[in-house]
């Protein structure tokens, strides 16, 4: 990838921050920390991107909850391609991170998170005691850790990094993907899936990402990425629901799932908490909307292979 498209995946961490401020400063959620990590958290965004915001916080969220609520024992979370994501400090907040937490991006990225956390004395002293590297691109705490590695390198690079801070395979872990592998090449984001197959014996992977690229929204979807130099290279090689199920039962997952944005907001989201952020914006574009949410897609799979944690999924 040349250098400016790889600046062009970089950049789309700056939209998802503003968006999520947006989202976050009409109630739509909570989160006390992401404004910090843009210039522009005033920024108001069309109710139908907050909305879009808020089924990715949520669905997360819930998904994230559910895990760590599953049993006390020891659990970690690895963010690949965290870019300004904000979960560990909302986490931390309430005291319910887990044993540890990695997050994962280019060092450009990275350096910027961590200018941001030396700055900001809420989040620094959230975070506690941290060491940083010579590059300040990476961050080493007690819980929480940032690695600065490109996640094409996953087996050679990504895991010793994450194995030299205290990542153990052995633990039940989850591994989330917000809007990230959908930007690799479908070889390298599937051999991240085949490594944590492989070698981690109690793993959730969570992926929210674009689906349906051929019919006339999906076309035009790529094409306006397409003019930010910004390519979705894995649409083509899981476009539809099914595809992103087999994705993992085809890679030695145990069991996995797909559902759109559509099908989430009626499965996942209480009627009361529903009602409640359709009353925070006035809403006229529901036939839009219902197109945007069949393009985007939650899929998630269970790897369940060490007995001792075997009911941690069943919830
Ligand atoms: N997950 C975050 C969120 O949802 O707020 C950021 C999403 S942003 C759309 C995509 C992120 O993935 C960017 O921060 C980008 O730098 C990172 N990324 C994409 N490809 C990557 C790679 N090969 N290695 C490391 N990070 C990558």
């Amino acid at each position: 990838m040349g250098d400016s498209a790889e600046d062009a995946v970089r950049g789309t961490n700056d939209s998802a921050v503003e968006s999520r401020c947006s989202a976050v400063n009409l109630g739509y959620f909570k989160d006390d920390y992401v404004k910090f990590f843009t210039r522009r958290s005033n920024e108001r965004r069309p109710p139908i991107i907050n909305r879009g915001s808020y089924a990715r916080f949520m669905g997360f969220d819930i998904f994230i909850n559910k895990f760590l609520e599953a049993g006390d024992m020891k659990k970690q979370i690895v963010v690949l391609g965290a870019g300004s994501d904000t979960k560990y400090f909302n986490l931390k907040q309430e005291n319910k991170q887990p044993y540890k937490f990695f997050e994962i991006d280019f060092p450009q990225i990275t350096f910027k998170k961590i200018q941001t956390i030396k700055r900001n004395k809420q989040i620094s002293n959230l975070i506690g005691e941290f060491k940083i590297n010579m590059g300040n691109t990476e961050l080493y705490g007690e819980d929480y850790y940032i690695i600065s590695e490109d996640l094409k390198f996953f087996s050679s690079k990504v895991v010793p990094k994450l194995e030299e801070h205290g990542f153990d395979k052995n633990l039940p872990t989850m591994f989330l993907s917000e809007c990230v592998m959908i930007y690799m090449e479908p070889t390298d984001s599937d051999a991240i899936v085949q490594w944590i197959s492989d070698n981690v014996p109690t793993a959730m992977i969570m992926a929210y990402e674009q689906i349906l690229p051929n019919d006339a929204f999906g076309q035009m979807m790529i094409k306006n990425l397409k003019s930010r130099n910004i390519e979705l290279k894995g649409i083509d090689a899981y476009p539809d629901l099914e595809d992103q199920k087999n994705r993992y039962l085809s890679r030695g997952w145990d069991q996995a799932y797909a559902i759109n944005i559509n099908y989430f907001f009626n499965s996942h989201i209480d009627p009361s908490e529903y009602h409640r952020q359709m009353l925070i914006e006035i809403f006229d574009e529901i036939e839009e909307w219902k197109l945007i949410a069949q393009h985007y897609c939650f899929a998630w799979a269970f790897n369940i292979k060490n007995d001792t944690y075997k009911n941690i999924f069943e919830n």
